[in-house]
């Protein structure tokens, strides 16, 4: 959790500001706010890091990818091209924004495909969800292409790559909008919040009106404004927003930090026997939250696994298992269990749900096993876990 490592006087004074003058709305009360505005300034602060000409902060990132599909102009009936390994909170978007998840294979780079992508098309697909897994990023160039050529709309969601880009690009730029999550778990957190990102005018007033119930933000008389289209609460507060503000200052410096002690965990694992890691198109963009290995195989990786967990290694997932991150565990999604009917229920699923074969998928997500990265490692600590990797790696035996 790199964001939650630094924390410190920068964030307690942001907080500070916002205190002393009480207004912990983000609207609004221009007289009494005395020129603090956080939510502004914590969407000046992406824009700055990652060059987005419009950002809109909101209070989770799943609250961004919803807004993004909304604004997107993505909604019931229409097929969204998603991927297997993600965390459900994208799956979830696209159910509730009632439109219908079609699920695609991933490769190494731990992301959809170019040749998933394209195998997944049908002539009702309407967009791709593209998500940008563990602090790397698709790949853009055989992407891009495929979306030009089909016409899609394509929806980044950046959740867990916020400071990640392609080619001199942040990810979460390539599509009509990108999103970021601030969460307590991610590079940067607000405690609680996301940001949506886009380089279209249009898409950032409809999800600026979107997310506080379609208020159009002109004019000082909050309840005299219009509302150009239906719209729900996902406001940020100021204080969120104060928090998230100071944290994403710290992106740079985390990410600096993150890439040496990742490269120095990298080269000390670097003379196992069979040791592979995931693909990053784009080394030079990575994020370098996490060190991902893919084992040769399945049982050798939950050996592996089961190794690590014997020897008190921390700060690994086996996403193959994990609940919340891969499709193998989303019973509740493949039986469309829901608390009240959804559009999906009406129309159908666009794909057999239990019995999807992504084989491409279960080797990829069965053969990896990720490290997350702290940027507040000793040089110590690194030669421990590999140390604790190695030993664990070289004695695991399948079965
Ligand atoms: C964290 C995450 C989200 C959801 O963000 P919250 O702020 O927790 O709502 C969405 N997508 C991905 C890929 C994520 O990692």
């Amino acid at each position: 959790m790199p964001g939650t490592e630094l924390f410190g006087k920068e964030e307690q004074k942001e907080i500070d500001d916002v205190m002393r003058t009480g207004i912990l709305f983000r609207y609004n009360h221009d007289q009494l706010r005395a020129g603090i505005w956080k939510a502004k300034a914590f969407e000046a602060e992406v824009k700055n890091l990652t060059g987005a000409r419009y950002a809109h902060a909101v209070s989770s990132g799943s609250a961004a990818v919803s807004a993004a599909l909304a604004s997107c102009g993505i909604g019931a009936g229409d097929e969204v091209i998603v991927p297997p390994f993600t965390y459900v909170a994208t799956i979830e978007a696209v159910l509730l924004a009632g439109a219908l998840p079609v699920f695609a294979e991933i490769d190494e780079t731990l992301c959809l495909s170019a040749a998933g992508i394209e195998k997944a098309l049908s002539p009702r697909t309407k967009a791709v969800c593209l998500v940008h897994m563990c602090g790397g990023m698709a790949d853009m160039v055989s992407i891009m292409p495929l979306i030009q050529k089909h016409n899609l709309i394509l929806v980044e969601d950046a959740g867990q790559a916020f400071g990640a880009s392609y080619k001199g690009i942040s990810v979460g730029l390539f599509g009509k909008a990108g999103c970021y999550s601030f969460d307590f778990f991610k590079i940067a957190t607000a405690g609680e919040g996301g940001v949506l990102v886009t380089n279209e005018e249009k898409i950032y007033k409809l999800a600026d009106a979107y997310c506080d119930h379609g208020h159009d933000h002109k004019g000082n008389n909050r309840g005299m404004e219009q509302h150009p289209v239906i719209g729900f609460n996902y406001r940020i507060s100021e204080l969120h927003a104060a928090i998230g503000t100071a944290q994403t200052r710290r992106v740079p410096e985390i990410i600096q930090r993150n890439r040496i002690n990742k490269s120095l965990l990298t080269n000390l694992l670097s003379d196992l026997p069979d040791i592979a890691f995931s693909k990053l198109p784009d080394p030079d963009g990575d994020s370098a939250t996490f060190l991902n290995l893919l084992l040769p195989d399945i049982p050798k990786a939950k050996a592996t696994a089961d190794q690590f967990d014997k020897a008190g290694l921390s700060g690994f997932n086996y996403w193959y298992i994990n609940m919340y991150h891969f499709i193998n565990q989303w019973n509740h999604i493949k039986q469309l269990k829901t608390a009240a009917r959804l559009p999906i229920a009406i129309t159908g699923t666009p794909q057999d749900y239990q019995n999807l074969a992504l084989p491409k998928s279960q080797q990829v997500i069965g053969r990896l096993i990720s490290f997350s990265i702290r940027c507040t490692w000793s040089r110590e600590e690194i030669e421990h876990l590999a140390d604790g990797i190695k030993y664990c790696m070289l004695n695991s035996l399948p079965g």
